[in-house]
């Protein structure tokens, strides 16, 4: 079974929601268990969240897009921002690593804890990708 999605929206927080209805229903239809759709919607909300808030700094007039690739049992997961990318990925993806002092650093723990695969590429003022592989 194979299937893609391609999904493009603004970068406001209202639309993070709607990234974790897509997944749980894809992941719905892979029959995934319960607690894996819980930590599906989880590393797909960090990954968007991450995207709209660090990488558009909450600019809204932005667009995230969110690659859902599915074949031969394999879920892969690409959240893709246009924005002002990651300085050190290493650092960044450090437990407890925020550059907000409000935050606490967790998103890529999750991602990485939750997905069998986590990947980060970045470039400045080019943007950033995140590919997860379930
Ligand atoms: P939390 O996710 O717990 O709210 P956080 O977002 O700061 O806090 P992580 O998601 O682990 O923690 O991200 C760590 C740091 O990596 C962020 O503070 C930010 O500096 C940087 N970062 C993450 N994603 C992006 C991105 N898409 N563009 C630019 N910087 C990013
Ligand atoms: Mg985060």
């Amino acid at each position: 079974k194979t299937n893609q999605i391609n999904l493009t929206f603004s970068s406001i927080p209202e639309n993070v929601g709607i990234t974790r209805l897509l997944i749980a229903s894809v992941g719905a239809q892979l029959d995934l268990p319960l607690n894996d759709i819980e930590e599906l919607k989880v590393a797909v909300s960090e990954a968007v969240s991450n995207a709209i808030i660090h990488g558009y700094q909450n600019n809204p007039h932005h667009i995230v897009y969110l690659d859902l690739d599915i074949s031969n049992n394999t879920l892969k997961i690409i959240v893709t921002d246009e924005g002002c990318g990651i300085p050190n990925i290493e650092q960044a993806m450090q437990p407890a690593y925020s550059t907000d002092p409000e935050r606490m650093g967790l998103g890529f723990v999750f991602m990485q804890s939750f997905m069998d695969e986590l990947q980060v590429e970045s470039t400045l003022e080019v943007g950033t990708t995140v590919t997860m592989i379930k």
